[in-house]
């Protein structure tokens, strides 16, 4: 059994995409620096409705997998294929562009806050090209248990052991059955509160704190992560988090490597330029999320 420790962290960045929406990008935000199986992180949150009413209009995606986790606010998701999907407060859509999508992702909202997360899984080349899918998974789908160390946690994705009075055993989030065998955990911690989690102990691993503040490891040895920031987790099986005095809002996510050339040009991300070229033809030639 070895213990995750903090390898290093990623720094988030101000940046704005779409039509000018502001947001914090911190995987993926320095050019060709991925974190295999991760291309991108953004942290969008604000009340100001001048930083999100702009939205993200028409674009495409082809290569891999976006995944949007609501906090606060809604949006609404519509593509080529004719998919609407409402976006609302702990919902999630899980987006997988494979070949392509065409899709708009716009507030449905003309004030208050909107808060939430966009993180990009690549896919592997044998996947790359697969028909597009999509799933909305409402806020009702995704599992919330009490942890038995206080707090709470929802499961987006992977699996929890929970050791509570109400349940005791594995739980499973929504989305499963992915090559990445992605983990996606929202963790509410009160001050001082600890948290373990099982992690593949091949797997990429990193939490990045939204509010408050963490530690990793125990002890002496524990090390603070900034919050705002992907502190990225050095190999092992399990790592434990400690919630910092004003508690602790983050997620932890994980995800198996793929290990192949990555090679991007904005919303395209395949495995070599001949095949980035190719998308940017597909898509000037009105091909890119047609059928094979
Ligand atoms: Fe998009």
């Amino acid at each position: 059994m070895t213990t995750r420790s903090l390898q290093h962290v990623i720094q988030s960045m101000p940046t704005s995409d779409g039509a000018g929406v502001k947001l914090r990008r911190s995987i993926g935000a320095q050019r060709g620096l991925y974190l295999d199986p991760f291309l991108m992180l953004d942290e969008f949150g604000t009340d100001n409705p001048g930083d999100y009413i702009a939205g993200f209009p028409a674009h495409p995606h082809r290569g891999f997998e976006t995944v949007t986790y609501m906090l606060d606010g809604r949006m609404q998701h519509r593509d080529h294929l004719g998919n609407v999907g409402d976006l609302g407060p702990g919902g999630v859509q899980w987006m997988t562009a494979g070949r392509g999508v065409i899709h708009s992702e716009m507030p449905l909202q003309e004030s208050g806050r909107m808060r939430g997360f966009q993180l990009w899984i690549n896919l592997p080349a044998a996947e790359k090209m697969k028909p597009a899918g999509y799933r909305d998974i409402p806020a009702t789908e995704i599992p919330e248990h009490a942890l038995p160390g206080g707090g709470s946690v929802k499961v987006i994705a992977g699996t929890v052991d929970i050791d509570g009075a109400a349940v005791s055993g594995p739980v499973n989030g929504p989305a499963s059955r992915l090559s990445t065998d992605p983990l996606y955990l929202d963790l509410a911690l009160p001050a001082g509160a600890r948290f373990t989690q099982a992690i593949g102990a091949a797997h990429t691993a990193f939490v990045y704190a939204y509010e408050g503040s963490l530690s990793i490891g125990d002890g002496p040895a524990a090390k603070a992560v900034p919050r705002q920031a992907a502190g990225v987790l050095t190999p092992g099986d399990t790592v434990t988090l400690t919630a910092g005095p004003d508690g602790l809002r983050a997620v932890l996510i994980a995800g198996k490597p793929i290990g192949e050339p990555v090679v991007q040009y904005g919303p395209f991300v395949m495995n070599t330029r001949d095949e980035i070229e190719q998308a940017i033809r597909d898509y000037n030639d009105g091909t890119l999320a047609s059928a094979a």
